[in-house]
């Protein structure tokens, strides 16, 4: 079976796009709808045709656009169960443990709820749609669910092998990278990884994909059980959950 190929194109401000193609089949997927006409264009220059929208939750730059792409281009619509109710012209709810195919290619649905309460990831041969939970040195925000949840989401994703991509909504690193040193400042992976970053966003490259074992190693919400940033926080001992909870609460003030 041939390689998935990936394409990813910048929309909105400060969002991503993501087509995946399967060159037996003829399938391709968009990860989300954050916005048509870059959708369209990234389309006419891959020369693939959309057959399905993959969607990772109900924020309007995620599945605002889903009617007029399906409209303009026949494709179908799978989102995530727990809120389909809010994914426009879906036709298949998934959750946890679901399968969606792209060809032969199977995608293993994630239930990554916390930014949103349904919000799910797609995990398919060593790449990873995430949407707005993890984020290159950041996760989303918690707007639905507990910070409880949004642990327990980021550890499924923490979970994922050594070598796997990210593919994470936005390009929000510069910002997640002034903030993680604030939190890990003795992490010389991390310094490292926050020079790469200055330098690719100074020629105005993507730091998205990002890989999850460069995650583990340098990400402050990943490391909520590391003795040294425990001991950053004064809080030596805590439970994961309450050391995350105090690392979002410092980002949301940020
Ligand atoms: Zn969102
Ligand atoms: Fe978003």
């Amino acid at each position: 079976m041939a390689a998935l190929e990936i394409y990813q194109f910048p929309c909105l401000s400060d969002n991503y796009g993501f087509l995946v193609h399967d060159s037996e089949s003829g399938e391709t997927a968009c990860i989300d709808t954050p916005e048509t006409a870059p959708i369209l264009a990234a389309l006419e220059k891959t020369g693939w045709t959309l057959t399905q929208i993959w969607n990772t939750h109900h924020h309007y730059d995620h599945a605002g656009n889903n009617e007029e792409i399906k409209r303009i281009t026949g494709c179908t619509i799978t989102g995530p169960a727990g809120e389909a109710d809010k994914i426009p012209a879906i036709d298949r709810a998934v959750d946890d443990g679901d399968t969606v195919m792209l060809g032969v290619h199977e995608a293993h649905v994630l239930n990554v709820g916390g930014h949103t309460l349904g919000h799910i990831a797609f995990h398919m041969e060593g790449h990873a749609f995430v949407g707005d939970s993890l984020f290159a040195l950041g996760c989303g925000r918690v707007f639905e669910g507990t910070m409880a949840q949004m642990w327990e989401s980021l550890q499924k994703l923490n979970a994922l092998p050594d070598g796997t991509q990210i593919y994470c909504a936005h390009e929000y690193t510069t910002s997640n990278a002034a903030f993680a040193v604030t939190i890990d400042p003795d992490n010389e992976a991390l310094s490292q990884r926050v020079a790469e970053i200055s330098a690719l966003r100074a020629a105005n490259k993507p730091t998205v994909p990002t890989e999850i074992a460069l995650e583990r190693a340098t990400n402050p919400f990943l490391r909520a059980t590391d003795a040294n940033v425990q001991a950053r926080l004064n809080m030596s001992g805590a439970s994961a959950v309450d050391v995350f909870a105090e690392i979002r609460a410092r980002k949301d003030s940020f």
